[in-house]
């Protein structure tokens, strides 16, 4: 068994080698080749056999259509998401929510909480993981004491917790999924970003008080949502310009429901207190551009001419984000453009 430490825009991989090779999790779209070339190397030109997925976010699955084309593997999916991704529903699968990209992608076969697998010749348990994705799953070896944890819980914290940004409950199912990961004799976990970890113990309790500071005021989570939003676009991107902040976060469904629960006015105090970072002022113009995540140029004529509440929005949102991104020292300022750093 081999894990493939990727950087955050793609989820690690898991390998197994062995009789019937199989893979767990894929990355990024724009990484597949990448991908690709890690599995063929390790697999020493072998075929890969299965492919199983913890969930079906873009950063764990977008390699999935470039394995089946190579390999033809059978491929396992959480059972939840087998309508939306038969139909290929991209609104659904939250692929157009988070203005992220997937390449479409087939299935063979289920994968339900409660199921038996064998996986590089040790049995592993299929567990239900709801929180940061409702269907999402954690494969559990109490032989070894090996938990592959997807994006349940990583080193330092988990991911967003996306249903709460719509209003439904994912705090609680967040702690459950803790409290069940607290039961397990786990030893070494395989989280789905960042290194695996052995102390298992202290991710946990770093898991619960980060959990406990985000339900005390969901605004937190929403914020926390905007700010990965933007590093992720960063990440795909590696540069977008200062002046498209705006309209890309305008265009991004899950923001505009992160934006009910955001305080913007405190954040816009937030953000003229970094007025200048680094020396280099951090507001994007306000209608300069109003190009879509994937998309054409929406309604190009606006460009710098009048700004409405809305673009005023969005402006005081791109600043608050940019200025925290480069506190956060995620993100710098070159020219006129934002930076992965
Ligand atoms: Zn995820």
């Amino acid at each position: 068994m081999r894990m493939f430490e990727r950087g955050w825009l793609s989820s690690n991989n898991v390998l197994f080698t062995g009789e019937s090779p199989a893979l767990v999790d894929s990355g990024y779209v724009t990484h597949a080749p990448q991908t690709l070339a890690l599995v063929h190397h390790a697999l020493d030109g072998r075929p890969l056999a299965r492919l199983l997925n913890t969930h079906l976010h873009s950063d764990h699955c977008g390699g999935n259509a470039a394995l089946q084309a190579a390999y033809g593997c059978h491929t396992a999916i959480p059972a939840a998401e087998a309508g939306k991704v038969a139909a290929w529903d991209e609104d659904a699968l939250s692929y157009r929510a988070t203005g992220q990209q997937c390449a479409r992608f087939t299935f063979d076969a289920l994968l339900r909480p409660g199921q038996a697998l064998e996986l590089g010749d040790l049995s592993w348990q299929v567990l239900a993981a709801p929180g940061h994705d409702p269907h999402a799953l954690l494969l559990f070896c109490p032989g070894e004491g090996i938990l592959i944890a997807g994006d349940a819980l990583w080193e330092n914290g988990f991911g967003v917790i996306f249903p709460e940004l719509d209003g439904e409950s994912g705090f609680e199912e967040a702690r459950a999924t803790l409290d069940l990961i607290a039961t397990l004799d786990a030893r070494l976990v395989i989280p789905g970003h960042g290194r695996m970890f052995t102390d298992v113990a202290g991710a946990l309790e770093r898991a619960y008080s980060r959990l406990d500071y985000l339900s005390a005021a969901p605004s937190r989570n929403a914020e926390n949502a905007v700010k990965v939003l933007v590093k992720f676009l960063l990440l795909e991107r590696q540069r977008v310009a200062l002046a498209d902040v705006p309209g890309l976060l305008a265009s991004i469904p899950v923001v505009n429901s992160a934006l009910r629960q955001i305080d913007i006015a405190a954040l816009a105090g937030e953000g003229a207190r970094v007025e200048r970072v680094d020396g280099e002022p951090v507001h994007p113009t306000a209608g300069a551009s109003t190009r879509r995540v994937g998309g054409p140029p929406a309604h190009a004529s606006n460009a710098g001419t009048h700004t409405t509440p809305h673009d005023a929005l969005y402006t005081k949102l791109a600043t608050w984000a940019i200025a925290s991104l480069i506190r956060a020292r995620a993100a710098r300022i070159d020219g006129a453009f934002l930076v992965d750093a």
